[in-house]
């Protein structure tokens, strides 16, 4: 009788989803044909862009042909797009070779898949309110967690002390679900904090691109030390629409060592075993979103992310409900009115108004009593929500 991973039966179920699922379900089998405002989940709304969509086509047909077509693409990235993306770091100052970047399938699996870097004794540091998925990779593997909770005090940024030490130290910036953004200040306490320690630090960039402020950091390696003890984990899904095409990077210095391992050679190592590349077409697709075009109409889908944040951000200044993020993310964390809990505010807007946001609850402990409003939706949507949202709240 072989022993399963028994770490699998301390996982808490993700009933997050799975509950708003649920009781969306029932309301709508209950008034049938009713439409649901749905700000909830974080996938977005808007199509590939033109100029990504020429190059997935052009890819296609490379495929069809004897000379151009391409079989099992370079594990850890085509050189094509690594270079692409090295070089997008470098227009804004970054210094960094193209083999310091590897193309994944997503940040997702790599959040996940990058840990086998580190040894299953490691211990993890979780800022909460945080992505699920963080706790849940670490859980499945036995690793010991720290729960940092983050709140209105430190504005859902906490600093480092001794109580946060640990291995590996998740940052999330901006932030699913607060939408907080770190400074450069703060950010290189945490950078500082790492090198002093020797911990590693996974830093969760999924968001990067709903950053306008330009004193603020849209990598940790604006930070001067960050090479030495971070790690950049980047996706097109948000930045692009690729949630359903799947795309991401993976950036590792060359300089992050400990214990004389290498991690960039520990990555190429872990890669050429476990993986055989990215499609060709997807890369190509993905090239395409750092070209001047590509680079212009993605900006163009995330001004229409970021109006729909403009209006229920007015629309929470009208009821005067405090809130944060919406500026420089895609998410508005918003608090929940009357000191209700985060799942009967959830029921309240469902039932009232037919609006579907994400208990915060969900996103840990120090998340109840908070409100996540996605800003990925329909913008005639969103328009409607709001409406919705200030007609019963202002009552
Ligand atoms: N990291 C954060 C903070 C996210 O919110 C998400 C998706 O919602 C991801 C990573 C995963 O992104 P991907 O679609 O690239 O797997």
């Amino acid at each position: 009788m072989i022993t399963p991973n028994m770490h699998y039966a301390e996982l808490k179920d993700s009933y997050l989803f799975y509950n708003i699922a649920q009781k969306t379900g029932a309301y709508l089998k209950a008034h049938p044909g009713v439409h649901l405002y749905r700000m909830g989940i974080g996938d977005v709304s808007l199509p590939l862009c033109g100029a990504v969509i020429k190059a997935l086509h052009e890819a296609v047909d490379d495929q069809a042909d004897k000379a151009r077509f391409h079989g099992y693409m370079p594990e850890c990235g085509a050189p094509f797009l690594r270079g692409t993306i090295a070089e997008h770091y470098r227009r804004r100052g970054i210094k960094l070779a193209d083999d310091e970047v590897f193309v994944s399938s997503g940040a997702s699996d790599e959040l996940g898949d990058i840990l086998d870097l580190f040894d299953r004794s490691c211990s993890a540091l979780v800022i909460e309110p945080a992505y699920p998925a963080y706790v849940d990779a670490n859980v499945m593997a036995g690793r010991r967690i720290i729960h940092l909770p983050s709140g209105e005090d430190d504005g859902f940024l906490p600093e480092p002390d001794e109580k946060s030490k640990a291995d590996i130290l998740y940052i999330c910036s901006p932030n699913n679900p607060t939408g907080a953004v770190f400074s450069r200040e703060k950010l290189g306490r945490w950078v500082d904090f790492a090198n002093e320690n020797g911990s590693v630090i996974l830093f969760d960039a999924a968001y990067e691109a709903f950053i306008e402020d330009e004193a603020l950091p849209r990598s940790i390696f604006e930070i001067p030390g960050a090479e030495t003890c971070a790690i950049e984990i980047c996706s097109l899904s948000k930045t692009a629409g690729f949630t359903g095409t799947r795309l991401g990077y993976t950036v590792i210095p060359r300089a992050l060592e400990r214990n004389g391992m290498r991690f960039n050679d520990m990555w190429v190592r872990n890669r050429t075993t476990k993986t055989n590349g990215v499609s060709y077409i997807i890369q190509k697709g993905g090239a395409a979103v750092f070209s001047e075009e590509g680079q212009r109409q993605i900006k163009e889908n995330i001004r229409v992310y970021k109006a729909n944040a403009d209006l229920l951000m007015r629309t929470l200044d009208r009821l005067g409900i405090p809130y944060w993020g919406g500026t420089n993310a895609p998410y508005i964390w918003m608090k929940c009115p009357d000191g209700m809990g985060s799942w009967e505010f959830f029921d309240l807007l469902l039932n009232e108004i037919q609006v579907v946001g994400t208990p915060g609850e969900g996103f840990g402990a120090c998340g109840e009593g908070y409100f996540r409003f996605s800003t990925f939706g329909d913008p005639d949507d969103t328009k409607e929500a709001s409406r919705r949202l200030f007609t019963l709240l202002s009552k």
